[in-house]
């Protein structure tokens, strides 16, 4: 008898998933598209988000094999206004929307995407049902999801929050740290099943950005299930990715990935990513 793992390896439709729509991180690796800059597109209990869709968000979700239907979307998020989160807003908003037609789903961004450096222009938020600011301590119920921001994470002077996505009733938690210098409060914020870290660095800089010692000590103290890191810098891509998980899995002792661009992540874990 085949093992369920192995069954459920073959099914085409992963319902609950993360798709990587880029893994790329910081400016020259943006600019050059050494790798795709277009975020998460997460499913998670029949609710549809899109995380921090950076530049080519669109393209990629329309020219990958199965293609992402944006009008299927329940919310976009950004975490902050960097242009590598944040390129593709505008126009995923429009595409959520049908072209503007059919306004629809929530926004929810840091009050300065909206206000003091608004990257979410004027004319397309007339297309969404909802506009949320969001604040450290906040959460927010999207479909059947919770989404908490517990902590507002140092990155320069953007204003920045990851996230941790909780489903209603039973099913795996996603905690996501966006950009960030490390500090020790963000373990204790980020408790989830599956924790997606981007990590830009290899090494340790004084820049606003986690590196790999960081994200060991933040996987080692929050034990997910699954890390995942991604997000990667030129020195992360140069070291190659995989090679930096697999270190850091036999370091931490967890389950640790690089996400490559285009890969589907089963939420349950019970099939193998798919590029
Ligand atoms: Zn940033």
């Amino acid at each position: 008898m085949p093992r369920k793992v192995s069954s459920r390896r073959d099914r085409k439709d992963v319902s609950e998933c993360i798709i990587f729509l880029g893994t790329g991180g910081a400016r020259i690796v943006v600019a050059k598209q050494v790798r795709a800059s277009g975020g998460m597109w997460v499913a998670i209990n029949g609710t549809n988000l899109l995380l921090d869709p950076g530049p080519g968000c669109l393209v990629k979700s329309r020219t990958r094999k199965e293609k992402l239907d944006a009008t299927k979307l329940d919310a976009i998020l950004l975490s902050h206004k960097h242009l590598d989160h944040s390129g593709d807003v505008n126009t995923m908003i429009e595409a959520m929307t049908d072209g503007g037609f059919r306004p629809k789903g929530m926004l929810f961004a840091p009050a300065e995407c909206l206000e003091s450096d608004p990257v979410v222009l004027r004319y397309v938020r007339d297309y969404v049902d909802e506009i949320h600011e969001l604040r450290e301590g906040g959460h927010y119920t999207i479909g059947r999801v919770t989404v908490s921001t517990p902590i507002r994470h140092q990155h320069g002077n953007a204003e920045t929050y990851g996230m941790v996505l909780t489903p209603s009733g039973q099913g795996p938690s996603v905690a996501y740290i966006a950009d960030t210098r490390y500090f020790p409060e963000l373990a204790d914020a980020y408790r989830g099943d599956i924790l997606i870290l981007n990590v830009v660095f290899l090494t340790k800089r004084d820049y606003d950005h986690l590196c790999v010692e960081d994200a060991l000590k933040l996987i080692r103290a929050i034990q997910p299930k699954l890390a995942v890191i991604t997000h990667f810098g030129m020195t992360v891509i140069r070291a190659k990715p995989w090679e930096v998980a697999a270190e850091l899995e036999s370091a931490a002792g967890t389950r640790v990935i690089a996400a490559r661009d285009g890969m589907t992540l089963d939420l349950h874990l019970e099939s193998e990513p798919t590029a």
